[in-house]
Order: C-alpha cells, then sequence, then structure tokens
C-alpha cells in the first residue's frame, strides 16, 4: 500500500501528459505505466551486458548498468516512501536513467563525443531520452515508448543550452525547458540524481576492493568509511575482512539515506513555510534543488567520490582498459560510416541524418555486440571476450 503523497510530490493524477495522448490504463498510474514500458523495453535488457566501471565479462559480482538501476531504484524508492514522494515516478526514472548509456561506460561515451564533435555532439543523458522518445519501435502508434513528461523530465538530467534550444524548438514546454529557463525538476526526479551518487559510491568501492584495484586500507583514507569500519570492527571483532567492508558499506548507506530523509524533508518543509504554508510540484520546479544530504554529510560524501575518482576510475589498469575500449567504439563508428550497410537492416536504412544512424547503433550495443563486431570489421581483438 502506498502512502499517501506529500503536497510537492509529483501526483500521477496531475500528470502533464504523452506527447501523444493514450487513454489511461487503469489500475496503473501514468507513472506505474512509464515504469512498465521502460522495463518491457529492448534497451533496458541490454544494461545487463553493459559496463559499469568494471568490463561486463570480467567478473560475475561486477556491477552492469542494469544492477546499479536496480540498486539506484532500490535507494531512490526507500526515501521516496518515507517522504511520501511518488515511488513510481522514482522508480521509472531509476530504471530509465542509464538507457542511452553507450558500451563500455565512461570510455564508450567518450570515443562517441569524440567520433560526434563536427556532428551535433553526442551526450549520454540526451541519448537516454532519445532512446524513449525514437529510437526504441515497439508501439503501433509511435516511435519510442510515449513516456509522461515527469519521467523524461527525470531523464534529462543534464544537458548542454545548445542541445536544449534545439529539443525546445521542437518542443517549446519540454523537459529541455529548465535548461534554458532555469529551475529544477521534481522532487522525484532531484532524489534519483542523489540516490544515483549514492549507488555508484558505495557499490564501486565495494567492486574496487573485489578487484583488487584498492585495497580496504586505501579506502580507510576516507573519512566516512574509517568511521564506520572502525565501528563495525569494535562491534564484530574477529569478522572477516569480507563481510567488514560490507557491513561498512551498508552502515555508511544508512547514515546518508537518514540523513538525505531528514534534510530534504526539513527543506520542503521551510520551503512549503516561505510559501505561505503551501508548496506543490510545480512550486517545487521554481526553486533551487531541495533533495540532498546535510552540508556535512555532503562534504563526505564528496571525499569518496573524490578518491574513487583518483583511485579507481583512473587505476592504471582501468585506464589501460578504457583506452582500448574507446578505440574500439571509434573504430566501429569509422567501419559503419564507411560501410552502413554493415549495420543492422534497421539501421542501415537511408537515414536523413547518417552521422547521427550510426552513433545511434554503435550506442545502443552491450559491451559483447560491440566486441565481436569489432572483431568481425577490423580482424582485431582488443580487449578478450
Ligand atoms: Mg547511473
Amino acid at each position: 500500500m502506498n502512502a499517501p503523497l506529500a503536497p510537492w510530490a509529483s501526483d500521477p493524477r496531475r500528470s502533464r501528459g504523452r506527447r501523444i495522448a493514450e487513454p489511461p490504463s487503469p489500475p496503473r498510474t501514468e507513472h506505474q505505466r512509464d515504469r512498465d514500458r521502460i522495463v518491457h523495453s529492448n534497451a533496458f535488457r541490454r544494461l545487463v551486458y553493459k559496463t559499469q566501471v568494471f568490463i561486463n565479462h570480467e567478473g560475475d559480482l561486477f556491477r552492469t548498468r542494469l544492477t546499479h538501476s536496480l540498486e539506484v531504484a532500490q535507494l531512490g524508492r526507500s526515501v521516496a516512501r518515507a517522504l511520501g514522494l511518488n515511488e513510481d515516478l522514482v522508480e521509472a526514472i531509476a530504471l530509465a536513467h542509464d538507457l542511452g548509456h553507450t558500451p563500455f561506460g565512461h570510455a564508450g561515451q567518450d570515443a562517441l563525443q569524440a567520433c560526434m564533435a563536427e556532428h551535433g555532439g553526442f551526450e549520454h543523458n540526451l541519448q537516454s531520452l532519445r532512446v524513449v522518445d525514437r529510437l526504441e519501435a515497439r508501439y503501433a502508434g509511435f516511435d519510442g515508448l510515449n513516456l509522461s513528461f515527469e519521467t523524461r523530465e527525470g531523464i534529462l538530467k543534464h544537458c548542454s543550452r545548445r542541445h536544449a534550444e534545439r529539443l525546445l524548438a521542437d518542443e517549446p514546454d519540454g523537459p529541455a525547458w529548465r535548461f534554458v529557463n532555469g529551475g529544477s525538476p521534481s522532487l522525484e526526479a532531484q532524489l534519483v540524481n542523489v540516490a544515483d551518487e549514492l549507488a555508484y559510491s558505495a557499490h564501486d568501492a565495494d567492486d574496487g576492493v573485489r578487484s583488487g584495484l584498492v585495497t580496504v586500507e586505501q579506502l580507510l583514507a576516507v573519512p566516512l568509511l574509517a568511521r564506520h569500519h572502525a565501528a563495525v570492527q569494535a562491534a564484530h571483532a574477529g569478522l572477516d575482512p569480507r563481510r567488514v567492508l560490507h557491513e561498512t558499506l551498508r552502515r555508511m548507506l544508512s547514515e546518508q539515506i537518514g540523513d538525505l530523509v531528514e534534510q530534504t524533508r526539513a527543506a520542503c518543509e521551510t520551503a512549503a513555510a516561505a510559501a505561505g504554508g503551501a508548496l506543490d510540484a510545480d512550486d517545487v520546479r521554481r526553486q533551487a534543488p531541495l533533495v540532498g544530504l546535510s552540508p556535512a554529510l555532503r562534504e563526505q560524501t564528496l571525499a569518496l567520490k573524490r578518491f574513487l575518482f583518483q583511485h579507481l576510475y583512473r587505476h592504471p589498469q582501468v585506464v589501460h582498459r578504457t583506452g582500448l575500449a574507446r578505440q574500439v567504439l571509434s573504430e566501429l563508428f569509422q567501419a559503419y560510416r564507411q560501410a552502413p550497410t554493415e549495420m543492422s537492416p534497421d539501421y542501415a536504412r537511408p537515414s536523413q541524418d547518417p552521422v547521427r544512424t550510426v552513433a545511434d547503433y554503435v550506442a545502443g550495443m552491450t559491451d559483447r555486440f560491440a566486441l565481436r563486431e569489432h572483431h568481425r570489421l577490423t580482424g582485431q581483438r582488443l580487449l578478450d571476450l
């Protein structure tokens, strides 16, 4: 049973609707329906074979984009429930937030950005919106998934002004509006952004240790982890190190979630009082973000992110592999540009924007499909399958 919605939550009965009007689908709300469409999409299934940090085949226990998205949805829903926000909308945004990610994580994104620099650029948030607005080809009446405004707003987390202006020309009151005119997205979208950061900071620390690229001793340079680690060891002498790490991360996440709930509740109540007692989902969009950690915990969490950046994402082994992944994607892009008929039939058809079509094709690939295609087209094996 869902708790009653807070006055500032996104009420599905007051959705701004879909680009193409559709009759309702009771008993589902509009945002439950969005979530269902996302789960049934091709792009969602591909997330299981896309890299988060570690390339998919490096080990079965590392997070993939799919398990990452599920963790973001889980954290986001817990907080939404505690705050009376729209859990279904949070879940829909969380499950869709990485649909536009290329194979090989950020390495793939960097490669496509470089390939597309002279052809309108490539941004993964924009690509996620493009997947749900245009690229999914499943429904009789429209391209894409025809999601509600609120879900699309949450998916478009960042957008450069140049792209926002182009999107607005097509849809003047669409989700790009705030990137030109200012303002914030719904609280549910703000929450997914924070849940994303909390989820990956915790799970990348875990995967980093599992991979052997960072040690627990190194992680203890991060005060937030050191504090919880010391508490776990004091409470459970002799516990095996793997469990100590899990317990440390679990306690860290609990602290962050508790803080996030309290801080956000207070921020919403303060904003409501300042607005004369009434604050609704549209008022939220006219002010600075209200969802966030307290300043002290935010600073401690940032220190963990900085640590991961320095010691994991920039680890020589990761950098070496991401260099190869970049090469795979750039060479694939060039190969399809020269021979578009090498793409699958849906993409090989003549297109109004053939370069964008290649980017869409490459961006949609799983890690393993990209490697297979690269081997087929170049004869090289840069990364083992
Ligand atoms: Mg993410």
